[in-house]
């Protein structure tokens, strides 16, 4: 076990230039520096994190996602970008051993972090034990009651969501956030720069889909930082983005249903190939006829081989309501 993390670690320093990583795209400054009490040990940087991780034995877990940030800098660019200050509450999704925690407990008012590993509650009782503002909570994010917690640690008042996601689960914890109307003023997270990417395109581009469409009805989603896999341990073997989604106080466009837009949407990037006259028709739920929907697109001033990848929000919006 012990060795392993030597070997980690010496593998981690072989491949540190000592330079900045040059992965950070624009605009947060670099000079913040935290000031984690002196009592307790900074997490962020490697030799910490691997003496936490060595002396509870910790075993990664590759089916949560684990990958734990061992940069200050990214850490301070993180809660830079989210703007965090004593007057906010914070909820952190899965904090590990608590080194971004840290960095939310000397800036915020209060945080709540969701762990699911058992493993790490005693790590995070430990890391964490300067600080009378934060609150672990040991389970699965996309299973705990989110608005009773928000409206239990903050009266229902909009809480910042912070963290560095599990991989795995990103777009479900994204999307549960907004569709079950958690009370919130942005969501900034470490994702795979993929998804950083698709949720940040507009129409026209080969990463633009439902989740494009998705997030940015709700919020507007500025790439604040482009990751390198060795800011981790264990290095991912992607490359990773933090994204910062602004939640609107109302969506950017008018539907009279909901419900149904997303179903418009979901259908016409199920067969991203087919025509959007012919995705809409193939989706069982929508129940729609060809005749009908290409008449549609005439009304819009839209050719019947357009697919839907060409489309804009405000497009799908009034296509849903003309439907
Ligand atoms: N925040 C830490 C850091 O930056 O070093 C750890 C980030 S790691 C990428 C993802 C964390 O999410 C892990 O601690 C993992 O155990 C936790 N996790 C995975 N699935 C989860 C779930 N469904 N609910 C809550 N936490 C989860």
């Amino acid at each position: 076990m012990y060795w392993s993390y030597i070997i980690v670690y010496i593998f981690w320093r072989s491949s540190d230039t000592g330079k900045d990583p040059g992965c950070l795209l624009r605009g947060v400054g670099s000079d913040m520096e935290m000031d984690i009490r002196m009592d307790m040990k900074k997490l962020g940087i490697p030799q910490n994190t691997i003496e936490v991780l060595q002396k509870y034995g910790f075993r990664f877990q590759k089916k949560y996602g684990q990958n734990f940030l061992i940069d200050t800098r990214v850490l301070e660019r993180i809660i830079k970008a989210a703007d965090i200050t004593k007057e906010d509450c914070v909820l952190e999704i899965g904090p590990g051993i608590g080194t971004m925690t840290q960095y939310l407990a000397e800036a915020a008012g209060e945080v709540i972090a969701v762990e699911i590993d058992a493993a790490l509650i005693p790590i995070l009782e430990d890391t964490l034990s300067a600080y009378d503002n934060v609150t672990v909570i040991h389970g699965d994010i996309l299973k705990v009651d989110v608005n009773d917690i928000v409206r239990d640690k903050n009266e229902g008042r909009p809480v910042k969501v912070v963290a560095n996601l599990p991989y795995y689960i990103t777009t479900p914890i994204i999307m549960g956030l907004f569709e079950k109307h958690v009370p919130l003023q942005s969501i900034t997270v470490m994702v795979q720069k993929e998804v950083a990417d698709r949720m940040q395109v507009g129409p026209g581009t080969k990463d633009y889909g439902a989740l494009s469409l998705a997030v940015q009805y709700y919020a507007r989603p500025e790439i604040v930082a482009n990751v390198p896999p060795n800011c981790f341990i264990p290095r991912p073997n992607v490359g990773s983005a933090v994204i910062r989604l602004t939640r609107y106080p109302e969506p950017p466009v008018k539907t009279a249903d909901e419900k149904k837009l997303f179903a418009v949407i979901r259908a016409a990037f199920n067969q991203r190939r087919k025509t959007l006259v012919n995705s809409l028709c193939n989706a069982a739920d929508l129940k729609l006829d060809k005749e009908h929907v290409s008449g549609v697109l005439e009304q819009m001033g839209l050719p019947v081989t357009v697919r839907g990848e060409a489309l804009t929000l405000e497009q799908f919006a009034r296509l849903s309501d003309l439907l």
